[in-house]
């Protein structure tokens, strides 16, 4: 966002191309968000070297390949801005629960016994699902388990996917007085607060700033990690030039237990401490007052909207308006499929809608800021030079099928995405100037094989972790 205006005015390259996306309407989320018709998108390299009408392509333009995109839809890819991959095999349990009930008999239990194979099996999964659904940026939550050879694997699992991501590493430190009172598992502290900060910047070496997928610091909650630790996890991601990541006063109940241990609110805190910053990225971000909202603004922090996950767990409802007026980014998140998420265009829709109910003004959001949050504004947070369909942008474009009974008419392209788009319309997706998905599959790792090894790790996990339960419907149903 902040070198956005630089680079939208950057001359545009007319010597050959090595990519050529054809025809089509174009959402280019650029600086005039043009939306263009019969359009074109030229890349070489991994940047975007030429975007517009296809009648006024440069005669010198010569691509290595072309894909024509008639009667498709291009708009940038989507950033996710908060998931937990290795949730992916929870998929439909822990469904009915809120939050810290949710996390006491579901994903605590789930998390205590998962192992590294069963973990990066379900990251990879959950990768690929990403990569089909037009996510091109995932920042994921990994918090179990977290020794440096997981940690890494599941890097290197989205990696194969060909997407770009961030493995906020979730760093808990030693067992605490929040953690009591959120009830969190003792089993997940298993490092000391040294330990964790060295684990994270080993894998940090190995992933740094400008890697496919990072490796970033991740101080799992406010309430239940040290305030030492939190402080010191955001120093070492200012130190390496990457963000860091934080769950935030998600639910009412976090912020009375952050009460019970400190006199400030949780974002008021981080401000007061100095490491509320552009670096800092807070999932949720939910419950905060007007002095919070505005720390928020005057630091340019990012809050990471997850409007699909804030209704399956009835966590409540983003200051979105006051957030954005404030100047704070606002990215848009999945939070993972344990809470029914992983699907931005369905996050885009969730979102839409949700602010317009608890308003009861339809005025409320529009499906344009909704495309930005999931372009313009992951992009700033996540600081990958991506987000945008212009000149100069890294070349991470998305091509939807939208030339179906399900769309037709196709009238006005925005609200065609996000309130009638689905996953299963992505034809294309290119990352970095690479196509990963093509016709819908994934050109980079064996579809039936990632499926298969998630299924038998899922197995596995629900009987170690005496899951078994939470796969029943109509629970409490005298089943025959
Ligand atoms: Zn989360």
């Amino acid at each position: 966002m902040n070198d956005a205006a630089s680079l939208d005015q950057a001359t545009p390259a007319v010597e050959p191309c090595d990519l050529l996306l054809s025809g089509g309407t174009v959402i280019t989320v650029d600086e005039s968000r043009r939306v263009i018709d019969e359009g074109a998108i030229a890349i070489t390299g991994d940047r975007i070297a030429w975007v517009g009408a296809r009648a006024d392509l440069p005669a010198a333009l010569e691509a290595g390949t072309t894909i024509d995109c008639s009667g498709k839809l291009l708009m940038p890819g989507m950033v996710d801005g908060h998931s937990h991959l290795f949730q992916t095999l929870g998929r439909g349990l822990g469904d009915g629960l809120s939050l810290v009930p949710w996390l006491r008999q579901f994903m605590f239990p789930y998390a205590g016994a998962i192992t590294k194979e069963i973990a990066v099996a379900g990251a990879r999964l959950g990768a690929l699902q990403a990569a089909l659904s037009g996510t091109t940026m995932v920042v994921d939550n990994h918090y179990s388990p977290t020794d440096t050879e997981t940690t890494l694997a599941i890097a290197d699992g989205i990696a194969a996917t060909g997407i770009r991501g961030a493995v906020a590493r979730g760093i808990f430190g030693e067992m605490n007085p929040g953690a009591e009172l959120m009830g969190v598992d003792p089993g997940l502290f298993r490092y000391t607060a040294r330990e964790e900060l060295d684990i994270t910047a080993e894998c940090m070496a190995e992933r740094p700033k400008g890697s496919l997928v990072e490796v970033w610091p991740c101080p799992e909650n406010i309430v239940y990690v040290t305030p030492e630790l939190i402080a010191a996890s955001a120093e070492l991601a200012v130190a390496n030039g990457v963000r860091w990541h934080m769950h935030c006063s998600e639910s009412a109940d976090e912020i009375a237990f952050f009460e019970e241990l400190q006199p400030q609110r949780p974002v008021a805190w981080l401000d007061a401490e100095g490491i509320l910053t552009e670096a800092t990225t807070l999932a949720h971000a939910i419950w905060l007052d007007d002095d919070e909202v505005a720390a928020m603004g005057r630091t340019r922090a990012t809050a990471v909207h997850n409007p699909v996950s804030n209704q399956y767990l009835a966590s409540g409802v983003l200051r979105l308006a006051e957030l954005q007026e404030s100047g704070a980014n606002v990215a848009l998140g999945s939070d993972g499929i344990a809470v029914a998420g992983q699907d931005m265009i369905e996050a885009m829709k969730a979102g839409t809608l949700m602010h317009r109910v608890a308003r009861l003004d339809p005025t409320a959001t529009t499906v344009e800021q909704f495309i930005e949050l999931a372009t313009l504004g992951g992009a700033a947070m996540a600081g990958h030079g991506a987000g945008s369909l212009s000149p100069g942008r890294a070349a991470d474009v998305v091509v939807l099928d939208l030339d179906s009974v399900r769309h037709s008419p196709f009238s006005r392209p925005a609200a065609s995405v996000v309130h009638s788009g689905r996953s299963g319309d992505v034809d294309t997706a290119v990352v970095a100037g690479e196509v990963i998905v093509r016709g819908g599959r994934s050109t980079k790792v064996d579809e039936a094989e990632v499926k298969a090894k998630a299924e038998e790790a899922a197995r596995a996990l629900f009987a170690d972790a005496d899951l078994g339960g939470l796969t029943i419907d109509w629970q409490g149903f005298e089943h025959e």
